[in-house]
C-alpha cells in the first residue's frame, strides 16, 4: 500500500470517525466527477472514495494502521472500483447522512382527515345550551369488508413485484461502480401486498361516505364562531384507519327583542310618562321564557323604575345575562327605559295635564339646547349607538 490515506483525506492519523467523514463529505463535493472539471477529478474521486472505505470502516482502518492490507480480504478487493464493489452508499450516507436503509412497505390503513361542519342556533340556545342532532357526511369504515378492502372470503396477497417490500431496487451501472436506486414498487404503490379481489363496496378503499345524525351537546354561553370539537366523529381514514375529529362551527342568529353583548343581554321596553315620573315597578319576558325547562321560573324579572326616570336610561339586572361560557356566573341583563308620551287622550286627561302644567309653570316653558359630552360629535354618536 502507497497510497497515504490520511493524506489523501486531508486528516491527521489521530481524526474521529466525524472529522473522516466530514473531510470526505467536503472533498467528495469538490472532485465529484459531475461537478469538477479539473482532468484527473475521477481519479481523485477514486482515491478519496478508497480512503473513506477503509478509514471510516473501525477495523479496515486499524489494519491499515498496523500496515496491513485493509482490502486484501474485502470481495474482490478494491481495485474492482470501476468494475461494480464500490459501494455507493457511503457516498451517499455521507452526504446526506445515514438514512434507515429500509422503509419497508407502508400501510394501507392511515388516519382521516378532521371534518368541519356548520350549526346556527338561536339566541336562547346559544345563551342556555342545547343539544341539537346534527346531520354529518363523512367517510366510514366499509361494512362489508370491515375496512380490510378485500372482498370477503378473500385477501391480499403478497406483491410478487417486489415480494412484500413496497419498493423494488434498480442497479444501475456507471463508472462510479453499481449505483442503486430504490423506488416505490409500480405495482402495489408500496403497500407490499395487492387486494386480487376488491371489495365491490368501497373498491378496496376500505371506507366509503355516509350520511348519519349525532346529536351535538352546545354548553351554555357559547357565540358565533365558537367551535365544538368531537373526537374521532371526523373522516375514516383510508383502509378503515383511525377517523379524524369533527369540529361544530356554532353560528348564532340575531334575536327580535333580545341583542348580545358579550356576556350581556340588552332589552329596550316602553315605560308610560307617568309611571316613569312616579316611579314603579315592572315584569320584563326574559329570554329564558322561550325554554319550556326555564320559563316556569325564569320567564320573567322584575325591574323597579325609580321615580323621575328619563328616557334612555339603562337599568342593570345582574346575573340575569349569558352565563359566562367557562363558568362563574352570569352577564347582567341591561333594561333601556324609553319613555312614552301619551299620544290620545280624553277631555279629562287634558284637563288635568293642563292644570299639571300650569301647577309647575310649565305653560310655555323656556327650553334651552341641552349640552352633552363630548360636543356636537358626542351627541351624533350617542344618537346612532
Ligand atoms: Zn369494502
Ligand atoms: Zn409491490
Amino acid at each position: 500500500m502507497s497510497t497515504d490515506y490520511y493524506q489523501v483525506l486531508g486528516v491527521s492519523r489521530d481524526a474521529s470517525a466525524e472529522q473522516i467523514k466530514k473531510a470526505y463529505r467536503r472533498l467528495a463535493m469538490k472532485y465529484h466527477p459531475d461537478v469538477a472539471d479539473t482532468p484527473d477529478a475521477a481519479d481523485k474521486f477514486k482515491q478519496i472514495g478508497e480512503a473513506y472505505e477503509v478509514l471510516h470502516d473501525p477495523h479496515k482502518r486499524s489494519v491499515y494502521d498496523r500496515g496491513g492490507d485493509p482490502l486484501g480480504n474485502a470481495t474482490g478487493g478494491f481495485g474492482g472500483f470501476g468494475g461494480g464493489a464500490f459501494d455507493f452508499t457511503n457516498l451517499v450516507d455521507a452526504m446526506f447522512g445515514a438514512q434507515a436503509s429500509s422503509r419497508g412497505p407502508r400501510s394501507r390503513t392511515r388516519r382521516g382527515q378532521d371534518a368541519l361542519v356548520r350549526l346556527n342556533l338561536t339566541l336562547a340556545e346559544a345563551a342556555f345550551g342545547v343539544t341539537k342532532p346534527l346531520r354529518v357526511d363523512t367517510a366510514v369504515v366499509c361494512p362489508k369488508c370491515n375496512g380490510g378492502g378485500a372482498n370477503p372470503g378473500s385477501s391480499p396477497v403478497t406483491c410478487t413485484t417486489c415480494h412484500g417490500q413496497g419498493e423494488v431496487t434498480q442497479i444501475q451501472r456507471s463508472f462510479l461502480g453499481d449505483i442503486r436506486t430504490s423506488q416505490t414498487c409500480p405495482a402495489c404503490r408500496g403497500y407490499g401486498t395487492v387486494i386480487p379481489d376488491p371489495c365491490g363496496e368501497c373498491s378496496g378503499e376500505g371506507r366509503v361516505r355516509s350520511s348519519r345524525t349525532i346529536n351535538v351537546k352546545i354548553p351554555a354561553g357559547v357565540n358565533t364562531g365558537n367551535r365544538i370539537h368531537l373526537d374521532s366523529q371526523g373522516e375514516v381514514g383510508p383502509g378503515g384507519g383511525p377517523a379524524g375529529d369533527l369540529y361544530v362551527e356554532l353560528t348564532v342568529a340575531g334575536h327580535d327583542t333580545f341583542r348580545r353583548n358579550g356576556d350581556d343581554l340588552e332589552v329596550v321596553v316602553k315605560v308610560p310618562m307617568a309611571a316613569a315620573a312616579l316611579g314603579t315597578e315592572v315584569e320584563i319576558a326574559t329570554l329564558e321564557a322561550e325554554r319550556e325547562d326555564l320559563a316556569a321560573e325564569q320567564g320573567t324579572v322584575s325591574v323597579t323604575i325609580p321615580a323621575g326616570t328619563q328616557s334612555g336610561t339603562r337599568v342593570a339586572v345582574p346575573g340575569r345575562g349569558v352565563p359566562k361560557l367557562r363558568g362563574g356566573g352570569r352577564g347582567e341583563l341591561g333594561v333601556t327605559l324609553l319613555v312614552q308620551t301619551p299620544i290620545k287622550l280624553d277631555d279629562e286627561q287634558r284637563e288635568l295635564l293642563r292644570q299639571f302644567a300650569e301647577l309647575r309653570d310649565e305653560s310655555r316653558p323656556e327650553v334651552a339646547a341641552a349640552k352633552h359630552k363630548g360636543g356636537v360629535l358626542g351627541w351624533l354618536k350617542e344618537a346612532f349607538s
